[in-house]
């Protein structure tokens, strides 16, 4: 029977969210969206010893400005709540219970020492079944006597648990491989595991996606279906996305997390984009794709089996790429706090300095510092008015900004084409070359040796009165050095 499909993105509040989570959410969204699926946000919280303050609300803040929306999720219900695991703790003991009366679970009253007797040099054990064969009625008594417990799976034995992985093709793993690992914890409490099972299970999903470290867990996951003769999932494991040729990417270490990409001026869009390459290809190669076009390219035989490296270079280029495919509104809107913050109070033309920094800045962070000229004026350094190649020292620079600042004096029409005219009438009165006056007037104007744009851009993002205060403040400073 076909089932609707249901995708789910289980993130475990435990750190930031790095794009290695957020891809995994990614997918799981795209391939819901590709099947006419529901999408369902769950928060595993079972661990709440390494739960960090602040992540879940993380969570849905990512998921929001990345556009990744679920259908279900804790503030969504679906009819297939809670999404919280923590707010799901009733459930898990009686569904243990259920599976030991199955026959795929038993009561262990092994105590912390006689595990412990189990351990290797490492510290390490496998559980060796002790309890698995208990005589019913000695089990009762002891749970009636109230002993401490936990319940174990009973790993069915000599067989070989096998699936079909859609990425990785056929996973197979012996169960004499498999220990029969704690389900439900003494304090009632179920491992991640379990819930885990439970949770797909109860909540409907069809298609598991998720990293490859659950890749060779998922047949003892497998095992507890069969053992409920609950229909299994399909899986889809997603190779890791590395720092470098040997390191994963680790929320713990706060690597590559969305937040910070934001903070530094990447849009949404762009992060999203970059991500959805990183592990996959759509058939026709392309890279730039809105989050609608990636549902409709988006299919598993396009998901590579490989690692990928998050490039943060690659990154800034299909940033770039976005800004500026924008409109000059769009632009306006995404890059004006930056440059506010480049021009901290001071009256100048926001559109012009938009325009300016449209094409030339990859992400929005590098605007207040290629801005910088803005604030920048005062005791310059004298070797900049120099260059040789075009036969400028300080005498010729004199000349030309004095000769800049005589002839825009008089322009009233403060555009790029009058001042470009104006400088280059100036310059032939002169007897100057153009490039001559450019390069001294845009020192004198900036106080950089590389700045966004040539002289008569800058002239005009600084407005007619600084300009001038610029040009004969140069004008004096290189006076009193000749
Ligand atoms: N909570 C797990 C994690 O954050 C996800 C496991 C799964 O998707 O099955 O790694």
């Amino acid at each position: 029977m076909d089932r609707t499909v249901r995708t789910r993105f289980a993130p475990s509040p435990t750190g930031f969210m790095h794009i290695g989570n957020l891809r995994t959410g990614l997918y799981a969204y795209l391939f819901a969206r590709k099947n006419n699926g529901t999408f369902i946000l769950r928060i595993e919280d079972t661990d709440q010893e390494r739960k960090v303050d602040g992540a879940v609300e993380m969570v849905y803040r990512t998921l929001k400005l990345a556009g990744i929306e679920h259908d279900e999720g804790p503030d969504k219900d679906g009819g297939y709540g809670p999404y919280v695991q923590t707010e799901r703790m009733g459930i898990y003991k009686q569904y243990a219970e259920k599976l030991v009366e199955l026959g795929g679970a038993y009561y262990c009253f092994c105590d912390k020492k006689r595990l412990e007797s189990l351990e290797d040099a490492g510290g390490v054990h496998t559980y060796d079944k002790h309890c698995r064969n208990l005589d019913p009625a000695e089990v009762r008594r002891r749970l009636d006597a109230g002993e401490p417990y936990v319940i174990r799976q009973k790993v069915p034995e000599g067989v070989v648990s096998e699936y079909e992985d859609m990425v990785f093709g056929k996973i197979s793993v012996e169960s004499a491989d498999i220990e029969d690992g704690i389900l439900l914890k003494s304090d009632g409490l179920p491992t991640y595991n379990f819930a885990n099972v439970v949770d797909d299970h109860l909540m409907g999903i069809t298609h598991v996606i998720r990293g490859t470290e659950y890749l060779s867990s998922t047949p003892k996951y497998n095992l507890i279906y069969d053992a409920f003769g609950w229909e299994r999932p399909t899986y889809m494991h997603l190779p890791p996305i590395m720092k470098d040729a040997t390191r994963k990417l680790s929320k713990r270490f706060g690597d590559a997390n969305f937040e910070d990409f934001i903070s530094k001026g990447y849009l949404p869009e762009a992060i999203v984009n970059y991500i959805a390459l990183l592990g996959w290809c759509p058939k026709d190669n392309r890279e730039k794709m809105t989050l609608r076009e990636m549902t409709e390219a988006f299919d598993v035989d396009g998901i590579s089996h490989s690692s990928s490296i998050f490039d943060e270079a690659k990154m800034r280029w299909l940033n770039g790429e976005y800004l500026k495919a924008m409109s000059k509104e769009e632009y306006y809107n995404v890059a004006l706090p930056w440059i506010e913050k480049a021009i901290g109070g001071k009256n100048y033309d926001k559109a012009e300095l938009a325009a300016l920094m449209q094409t030339r800045a990859d992400i929005l962070g590098e605007i207040p510092e290629k801005l910088a000229f803005l604030n920048n004026y005062g005791e310059y350094d004298l070797d900049m008015y120099a260059h040789q190649k075009m036969k400028v020292d300080k005498s010729v620079a004199l000349a030309a900004v004095r000769l800049a600042a005589d002839a825009l004096r008089s322009l009233d029409e403060w555009s790029e084409e009058a001042i470009k005219e104006c400088v280059k009438q100036g310059a032939e009165r002169g007897g100057m070359k153009g490039g001559q006056v450019m390069f001294s007037m845009r020192v004198a104007l900036t106080g950089e040796p590389v700045t966004p744009g040539g002289a008569i851009e800058m002239a005009v993002v600084l407005g007619k009165e600084e300009s001038l205060a610029r040009l004969e403040f140069s004008e004096k400073l290189l006076e009193r050095n000749l």
